[in-house]
């Protein structure tokens, strides 16, 4: 079975066509600035070089169009006609509380994920209107619903509800869901391959470090905490979100700099972060760089983010009474070898070893901990098109 992913945002969408007879990866791309002037698809067939198309797109539908155009493509496609392709797997990011595993899309669905767009309103709606788009253009294919949310719903009640009046989580459904589920539970997977053991005989922490970051607590295969919470804005420094902060210093700030609600929102969303400590970049590449060239604000950066992820790094661990396996994923979780090391530093009586040898690797599935080690330190570069395309393909034989 072909499987078409797609992850799609509000001016941008990704794509890929996997074929799950041996999983492999058939083409990729990128629509990107749809509804704006200069449009534009970058299609990659396997082994082949980025095919760039500047087209008009008005909207999600043109978007779709030119996905499908491409994908059937009689020189670059990889497909030749939309019969083959036996699913759609999409990625949305908020399914509430509704769903604790993907499912096949249809209108209750729709209907259920419209009712959670207030809890993510930049991204549901554009998600759904990839899944609208879709269904248009192939309307007998299954549609798979993947959530980030989904697999966070394991998390017990001590880990997700907020210490406000009980009415605001029954009532406006406050609560943390956590997001990246999908990496978390690919790479945790991948994790237990690599070590050659059961899922279910494990306690995993992920740590997902890219621009966006979160970390989570996975004892036999379930997630039991999460460091994302009601938005992707809580839990660890990132690029340019702040993470944990003292409620306090939101009434603060908007009173003192008489900032709406709008500003300050944007402030903690798109200025803080490492952005905001070092007044440098929010790419760790620029921040280790000017670090290194006597940036004060940029070391401190990186040793506040540091701190953050170490300080949930030894919380999971009491939760879960113990850890087995610490897996580094992400843009800097796969890449950043002074980053890892920094994590890990002297946490040898937590039986953590990085093996500063093996450490030194890029973007590898490998195991980066010393022998002696008693935790294994784990890298997986994530893949979350082949996760989503996983789950789509064991909902629709099972149809
Ligand atoms: P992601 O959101 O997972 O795509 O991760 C993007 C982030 O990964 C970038 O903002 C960089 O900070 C980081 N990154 C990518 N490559 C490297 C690298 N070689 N060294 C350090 N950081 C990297």
């Amino acid at each position: 079975m072909k499987i078409l992913v797609i992850n799609c945002g509000s001016s941008s969408l990704k794509y890929q066509v996997i074929d799950m007879n041996g999983e492999l990866l058939l083409a990729k791309g990128l629509v990107e600035r749809i509804g704006m002037d200069g449009s534009v698809i970058t299609h990659e067939k396997h082994d082949e070089d980025k095919w760039v198309n500047e087209v008009p797109m008005k909207d999600h539908n043109d978007a779709i169009a030119q996905v499908l155009a491409a994908v059937a493509d009689p020189v670059h496609g990889v497909i030749k006609d939309m019969s083959e392709i036996g699913a759609v797997g999409h990625r949305v990011v908020h399914a509430g509380e509704k769903y604790a595993h993907s499912v096949l899309i249809d209108h209750s669905v729709i209907e259920a994920l419209e009712e959670c767009t207030e809890l993510a309103p930049l991204h549901n709606p554009p998600n759904l209107m990839g899944i609208a788009a879709c269904q248009k253009l192939m309307p007998n294919t299954p549609m798979v619903g993947v959530f980030d949310t989904a697999f966070h719903q394991t998390m017990p009640p001590e880990s997700y509800i907020y210490a406000l009046p009980y009415e605001y989580y029954t009532d406006l459904g406050i609560r943390r869901y956590g997001f990246h589920g999908t990496s978390h539970k690919y790479v945790s997977q991948r994790a237990a391959a690599l070590m050659n053991c059961n899922l279910d005989d494990l306690k995993i922490i992920t740590c997902h470090l890219g621009n966006g970051a979160s970390v989570s607590a996975i004892k036999r295969g379930k997630c039991i905490d999460t460091s994302m919470g009601f938005t992707p804005l809580e839990g660890l420094v990132m690029g340019t979100r702040c993470g944990d902060l003292d409620p306090a210093i939101v009434t603060y700030i908007r009173e003192k700099l008489d900032l709406d609600q709008g500003v300050a929102n944007e402030i903690l969303n798109k200025k803080s972060g490492v952005l905001g400590i070092s007044g440098v970049s929010s790419d760790f590449r620029d921040l280790e760089k000017a670090a290194e060239e006597g940036n004060e604000r940029a070391q401190l950066a990186i040793k506040v983010f540091v701190h953050r992820v170490r300080f949930y790094i030894g919380a999971y661990i009491a939760e879960m009474n113990g850890v087995d396996a610490i897996v580094f994923t992400a843009g800097v979780g796969e890449n950043d070898v002074q980053m890892r090391d920094l994590i890990c530093n002297d946490l040898g009586n937590l039986g953590i070893k990085l093996d500063l040898v093996k450490n030194k690797v890029r973007g590898q599935e490998t195991i980066i901990s010393r022998d002696d080690s008693r935790v294994a330190v784990i890298l997986i570069p994530t893949n979350e098109e082949l996760m989503i395309a996983r789950e789509t393909k064991e909902i629709v034989e099972a149809l």
